[in-house]
């Protein structure tokens, strides 16, 4: 027997793990062919315990379903016919549930490159792989910065470079920018360097007194020493009117490179960090292309009627009425009418914005047989998102 669930608008189906009981979500068919095997949030390792409460109570009441009631059917048949109608045995089965809601609620995709698997979590300090387990500390995750570290009569060159970096997409940083003076500035490069995954330190002719870079390096050769492969020290010796400046001895069991233009040296710095800059894409005002975009978008756009019933409820009293008469239905908010034009097409797409407005819980029935919502917290939320001057085309 096979139960099929709806998944969420990214294709993605929730799983719930058995010892922490908080839910991640899914892609069958796609990325690892191994099963899931580990909880990403506490590490829990199991098989075939992923199911949601909601998940099992649903392939319960199919087996009943499918299995069980014609097999009660068919018993209250026997019985009839072998006591001359008699008897009878009065089946009770309980009707199926409806399957599981699958909303997109808000979650972040992560990918674990170790087993090739996509997964939506609730982001928490560390991960698990759902398939292999390793163990993934998102602060290290996370530290993408770049230290552009220098003397500061170089402060036009770093500048030039932080420029350049920032445009390629790069999160670089100078050390004066954002540290204050004295004792805290020992931990602001401390931190500095933790948040990065790359020190790139620019030795120029002006660089003499090796003394003065000491702490930056001995903090960034502490986090190459911790960080591994996921951190660089790149050194760059430019030379400048045939003067060059000296490597400082801390350096020195680091590669370095003495590249004659600015544009080679930004070469040296892109090639040599663990981090990679965009992909190259149209812009968003570019048209008549398609775009590729790296990973699925976290939700789909709410359709023109759903934004209208959302924000015009989430500006009135909360409410939405959704009335069916004879000859017709309507959806009303704060007693205002919706559904204008009588097209059965219009009609269809305002009660499926309205359904699509309940799946992701944004609104809520209110035990009326489908007939009044209530707009729920995230439904405000997502009503905010909506701008005010939104009118439906
Ligand atoms: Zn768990
Ligand atoms: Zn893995």
């Amino acid at each position: 027997m096979e139960v099929s669930f709806p998944t969420d608008s990214d294709g993605f189906l929730s799983q719930e793990c058995p010892s922490c009981e908080q839910q991640f979500k899914v892609v069958f068919g796609e990325g690892s062919e191994e099963p899931i095997s580990c909880c990403p949030y506490c590490g829990y390792t199991g098989r075939d315990c992923w199911y949601t409460q909601a998940q099992v109570d649903y392939m319960q009441g199919v087996a009943v379903d499918v299995v069980l009631a014609p097999e009660l059917k068919k018993l209250e048949r026997e019985i009839k016919q072998s006591s001359g109608g008699l008897f009878g045995l009065s089946t009770d089965i309980p009707k199926p549930p409806a399957s599981p809601i699958e909303a997109d609620g808000d979650f972040t995709l992560l990918h674990f490159p170790c087993c090739n698997e996509t997964v939506k979590v609730e982001k928490h300090q560390k991960h698990f792989c759902i398939i292999c387990g390793m163990e993934i500390r998102m602060e290290e995750t996370e530290a993408k910065k770049v230290f552009l570290s220098h003397k500061g009569v170089d402060k036009d060159l770093v500048k030039d470079f932080k420029q350049t970096l920032e445009l390629l997409g790069y999160d670089p940083w100078l050390d004066e920018d954002a540290m204050p003076a004295g004792t805290a500035l020992e931990r602001g490069i401390l931190q500095g360097m933790k948040d990065s995954c790359g020190a790139v330190f620019f030795i120029t002719s002006s660089f003499k007194d090796e003394g003065f870079l000491e702490t930056e390096i001995n903090y960034a050769i502490q986090e190459k020493r911790e960080k591994g492969d996921r951190f660089a020290i790149i050194t760059l010796q430019f030379v400048e009117d045939g003067q060059n400046g000296e490597i400082p001895g801390l350096l020195k069991p680091y590669v370095w490179k003495t590249p004659e233009t600015r544009l080679e040296a930004l070469r040296e710095i892109v090639r040599a960090l663990p981090v990679f800059p965009g992909v190259v894409d149209w812009r968003e005002d570019i048209t008549g292309v398609v775009t590729t975009p790296a990973a699925k978008s976290k939700s789909t756009e709410l359709s023109d009627e759903a934004k209208t019933i959302l924000k015009s409820a989430a500006t009135g009293d909360g409410r939405i009425m959704h009335v069916r008469y004879m000859g017709g239905e309507d959806i009303q908010c704060g007693g205002q009418q919706m559904i204008t034009d009588r097209d059965p097409r219009a009609v269809a797409r305002w009660v499926g914005g309205l359904e699509d407005l309940q799946r992701r819980r944004f609104i809520r029935d209110l035990g009326h047989k489908g007939e009044v919502f209530k707009v729920t917290r995230e439904g405000y939320e997502a009503a905010d998102d909506i701008s005010d001057d939104w009118v439906a085309k």
